[in-house]
């Protein structure tokens, strides 16, 4: 059977929205549904990142969309938000892919950079020439990240960087990678060394990344570890800005803020397929089985569910808008939205029987990806010890 998306809104969720952005939402799904429908089943299945998109999406300025000037598109956050919901419709690691560019590579530049710095890579990075990735995470510190073990010691002019970062989206592909390292300071216990972040060229002597084979989830990303043994670079390529672990925290909140919306185009593209499954599909007396009373239970069960994650993303991008989003209400829309559109992408697959676990359908790929990000930009959990510890004011991690 061949489908079309049809859109989601319920509850005239559009009136919520102003023209310009409708004019973003509608310009993304369409590029999406021309260009990345048509190749993203085979990409999942031979788990390849569709580069050939990369410098379509520049053009239509996707990357660092929210940054002013540099190249950049200077959206509002609710038009990003849409722009990542269209995005994850189609695929997850398409938006991720977009993320890591924008909020966690272009934004610490942009924010913590210096002028040569953002003159040097923005520009490059806003037309997709230039690819960047985030090194944080590392093999023995995911969740916690302040315990990482990369170093950076100061040398004449320079900094030499030795440690491994794990689980980096975009690694092997990437020209430049932000790494967060603590910087050896003589005298001080290294449990008090502080967090910076550093701009490091991945062609530099010392510096390789390896890509994380047999992955079940984001098939269509780029995701990688990489190693620096003595890899030497310029003092002019710390970002000047960067002071702590707040430095990578503050990017993980626009990154997670763009997840909460992404997460709903992933439920609407479930929730859309097995809507118009259920209603040609006939089982019992030659009745579609969307006339029976517990597929509609599964169905109405869906769409109450994305429509209250739409409101929750509205009104973060709206406060975001407004400078007033704070990131207990990113962990919320994050950790609720990513939560709902897996359980509406296990509850749609239901609704397809045998049929949902073929990628003949993109539910069963939905679902994959979204395992991951439950997981990535804090986990699940870790979003709930946020909100606890913002309501309690009692720390429980
Ligand atoms: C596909 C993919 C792409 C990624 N891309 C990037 C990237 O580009 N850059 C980057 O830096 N990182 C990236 N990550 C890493 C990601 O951010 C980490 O996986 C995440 O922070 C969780 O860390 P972990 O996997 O080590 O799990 P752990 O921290 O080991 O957690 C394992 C489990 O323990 C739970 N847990 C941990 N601590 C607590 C606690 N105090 N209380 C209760 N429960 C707890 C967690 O919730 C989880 O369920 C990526 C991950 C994936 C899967």
């Amino acid at each position: 059977m061949a489908f079309k998306f049809q859109g989601v809104d319920f509850i005239e969720f559009d009136s919520l929205l102003s023209e310009n952005e409708l004019l973003v939402r509608n310009s993304t799904r369409s590029f999406i549904e021309d260009k990345l429908v048509p190749i993203i089943e085979q990409c999942n299945r031979d788990g390849r990142f569709p580069r050939e998109l990369v410098r379509p999406m520049g053009d239509q300025g996707y990357f660092g969309a929210t940054l002013d000037g540099y190249g950049c598109a200077g959206i509002n956050n609710v038009e990003y938000g849409l722009l990542t919901q269209e995005l994850e419709r189609g695929d997850s690691g398409i938006r991720s892919f977009v993320s890591v560019q924008s909020a966690l590579v272009m934004y610490p530049i942009y924010t913590f950079g210096s002028e040569e710095q953002k003159n040097l890579w923005l520009p490059k990075m806003a037309t997709g020439e230039k690819l960047g990735c985030f090194g944080l995470t590392e093999p023995d510190f995911g969740s916690n990240p302040g315990g990482m073990r990369t170093r950076a010691r100061k040398d004449g002019d320079d900094y030499v960087l030795n440690g491994e970062k794990m689980w980096i989206t975009s690694g092997s592909i990437a020209d430049v990678a932000v790494i967060w390292a603590k910087v050896e300071e003589p005298g001080v216990s290294a449990e008090n060394w502080r967090v910076r972040g550093f701009l490091v060229e991945t062609d530099r002597p010392g510096f390789s990344a390896h890509d994380v084979k047999g992955k079940w989830s984001l098939r269509a990303s780029v995701t990688s570890g990489l190693s620096m043994q003595e890899v030497r670079v310029p003092a002019a390529n710390v970002l000047p800005g960067s002071d702590g672990l707040k430095s990578p925290l503050m990017c993980l909140s626009q990154a997670r803020y763009g997840i909460s919306w992404g997460a709903i185009g992933a439920a609407m593209a479930c929730y859309d397929m097995a809507l118009q499954y259920a209603k040609e599909r006939k089982q019992f007396r030659d009745q579609p089985i969307a006339s029976h009373q517990l597929v509609q239970e599964k169905l109405a069960w869906i769409i109450t569910e994305i429509t209250k994650a739409q409101l929750l993303a509205l009104q973060v991008g709206r406060l975001k808008d407004e400078g007033k989003a704070a990131f207990q209400h990113i962990s919320m829309a994050k950790k609720n939205n990513v939560w709902m559109a897996l359980e509406c992408a296990r509850m749609a697959r239901d609704i397809l029987g045998a049929a949902g676990i073929s990628d003949e359908y993109p539910i069963m790929r939905h679902m994959m990806n979204l395992e991951s990000v439950k997981t990535y930009e804090g986990t699940h959990d870790i979003h709930t010890l946020i909100i606890g510890q913002s309501v309690t004011g009692i720390s429980a991690f």
